[in-house]
């Protein structure tokens, strides 16, 4: 599937919409999700422009390790990562995507159910 520039995301990583960025390095950003569905809820975006799980390929393995390794770390720094937490990447309509460009949630703070909606 193309990439689509005009993504809220995309938007968000060019400084055209207002964040709230608690994390950034060269490889991504993290921030605070607009409409948080629990006491924590984090976004880790690529800077790439890769629209989802399913465009990524082998040439973005360490980039998603990394991405994976800082979702550990936010949860420590939270204090979240004895208790526990989720961590979801939404793929495609079915998957409930709905914004086009990669993104990596971190839920905590709320005991969650099995299965998701
Ligand atoms: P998805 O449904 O694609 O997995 O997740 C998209 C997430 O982006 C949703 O949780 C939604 O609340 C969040 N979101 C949508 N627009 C904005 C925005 O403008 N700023 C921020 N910080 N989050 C957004």
């Amino acid at each position: 599937m193309p990439y689509d520039d005009n993504n809220v995301f995309a938007k968000i990583l060019r400084g055209e919409i207002a964040s709230e960025r608690v994390y950034e390095d060269g490889d991504m950003i993290v921030i605070a999700d607009i409409a948080p569905v629990a006491p924590h809820h984090l976004l880790v975006l690529p800077k790439e422009a890769i629209g989802s799980l399913a465009d990524a390929g082998e040439r973005h393995a360490l980039l998603l390790g990394k991405m994976l390794l800082r979702v550990a770390e936010l949860a420590r720094e939270l204090g979240v990562d004895k208790k526990g937490y989720r961590v979801v990447i939404n793929t495609h309509d079915e998957g409930g995507q709905t914004v086009s460009h990669l993104h990596i949630h971190l839920l905590a703070g709320r005991m969650m159910g099995w299965p998701p909606g």
